[in-house]
């Protein structure tokens, strides 16, 4: 074992050598990861007492501070309370919580707070191998931590979507208390308006997991949850919203049912599951609604513009990507089949080799027990998006990625093309410079 200064110094330097490797010389296309402004950080960097400060306590519904435990809260107390109005106000919801400190955290509370309140521990989700996210499967949080009792919606695998009218059946027969939209491999829109009726009837609550489009929401270029019939929407505010990592939950409720659940998800917050709230992150997700509030559909709009470009160019290539038939997809993402090419596994590793980062993924209709095996890859367009791409770098991005594929040149080669790529897409665009250029626009 080394001793304790030399770990620290290695520590060091492979911190400076990450931040080197991914920010600066590699492209990402991993579809979970999003891309922070410079303004973003710079309100991290001068939040650092709050960060490590706690806000332990009770909220309102509409949201708002009520109660805390701690003294010296005056200006902490304040700071939630804005964090949670900019991000009603962006959604327009009149009830949000972001003591949340990730995308798993706010399905943990929300899925306890719904089971809780609807005294019914049932719960309809799609399954893992057509896009769920581990939290909401009975081998992770949904099953193993809360104990909830999983049915899945009928999928539709040629669709990429969840059959409606067989999942209307499904419903009427099993009555579940929470029924789950949203996903991780998310193509295409759910049928939330055509289910909405369904889950009345048997009195069930809708929970939409918006944590990879919650972007693409906010910016209007995808499906609006709320409007559509969702109770509540769970998300991550660090995918395709560019925000520090963290979660919020959200909801309008203007019913005594949404309102009775409003509080049993509060409770299921604090004290079921949060002592630290991580606050430091708040002022910085503040200043990422104003930047979605002003160039959210904007920069929304390219993301799907360029994963729909790529999708038609790698298909006019010869590469396999889902969904042909509906457009690839609606969504920051599309996802390929490359058995032909020797599978998820060795091309997600020859294009690490060439500096493009993105993941392997398996396939609805993948061999679900051969999980090492996927044939599939998932791709993401929010983050060469933020930094600028627009559908003609995306061809020449495609055409990289093909070279690798399709093994026409070798990974070292390749990396020396993206290496100049990502260098002439460095600044993070649709957003503001600095926190004096957010207070410049703000004041004018
Ligand atoms: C990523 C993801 C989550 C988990 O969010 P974290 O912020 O990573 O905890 C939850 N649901 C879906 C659909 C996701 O893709």
């Amino acid at each position: 074992m080394k001793d304790l200064q030399n770990i620290v110094l290695d520590l060091i330097e492979a911190t400076k050598k990450h931040e080197q490797y991914r920010n600066k010389e590699c492209i990402n296309m991993i579809a979970s990861e999003g891309t922070k402004s410079p303004a973003v950080c710079q309100m991290l960097d001068i939040s650092h007492d709050l960060s490590t400060r706690y806000a332990e306590g009770d909220n309102n519904t509409e949201g708002h501070v009520k109660k805390r435990y701690y003294q010296g809260q005056k200006y902490s107390s304040q700071i939630e309370d804005h964090t949670t109005d900019a991000i009603k106000s962006l959604f327009h919801t009149t009830w949000a919580d972001i003591r949340l400190i990730s995308g798993t955290h706010a399905n943990t509370a929300t899925f306890k707070g719904l089971a809780t309140a609807s005294k019914n521990n049932k719960m309809i989700v799609t399954p893992l191998s057509c896009g769920a996210h581990i939290s909401h499967d009975y081998t992770g949080l949904s099953g193993s931590i809360l104990c909830l009792s999983n049915i899945n919606h009928v999928y539709n695998i040629n669709e990429f979507n969840i059959d409606t009218d067989k999942t209307a059946h499904v419903i009427r027969a099993t009555k579940p208390g929470i029924v789950t939209f949203g996903g991780s491999l998310f193509l295409f829109p759910h049928p939330i308006k055509e289910l909405k009726e369904t889950c009345n009837e048997v009195g069930a609550y809708i929970a939409y997991d918006a944590a990879h489009v919650l972007g693409l929401i906010a910016g209007g270029q995808f499906q609006d949850p709320l409007r559509e019939g969702a109770d509540f929407i769970t998300a991550s505010t660090h995918k395709t919203f560019p925000g520090p990592q963290g979660g919020v939950i959200m909801g309008i409720p203007d019913t005594p049912t949404k309102e009775k659940a409003v509080r049993k998800i509060q409770h299921a917050v604090f004290p079921l599951t949060a002592s630290s709230t991580h606050l430091g992150r708040l002022p910085a997700l503040g200043i990422a609604c104003l930047e979605m509030k002003l160039f959210g559909q904007e920069l929304a709009t390219q993301i799907v513009k360029n994963a729909q470009t790529a999708g038609q160019y790698l298909y006019e290539n010869d590469v396999k990507v889902v969904a042909e038939h509906k457009g690839f997809t609606k969504s920051h993402q599309i996802a390929l089949d490359i058995k032909t090419y020797g599978g998820g596994n060795k091309i997600a590793q020859d294009l690490e080799d060439a500096n493009i980062i993105l993941n392997k993924n398996l396939l609805p209709y993948d061999d679900q027990n051969d999980k090492e095996n996927p044939t599939g890859l998932r791709v993401g367009f929010q983050d060469v998006t933020r930094h600028g791409m627009k559908e003609g770098d995306i061809k020449h991005l495609c055409d990289l990625m093909m070279d690798i594929i399709k093994g026409k040149r070798t990974p070292e080669q390749v990396k020396i093309d993206v290496m100049a790529l990502k260098k002439e897409f460095s600044q993070v665009k649709y957003g503001f410079q600095s926190v004096e250029e957010a207070l410049k626009y703000i004041k004018s």
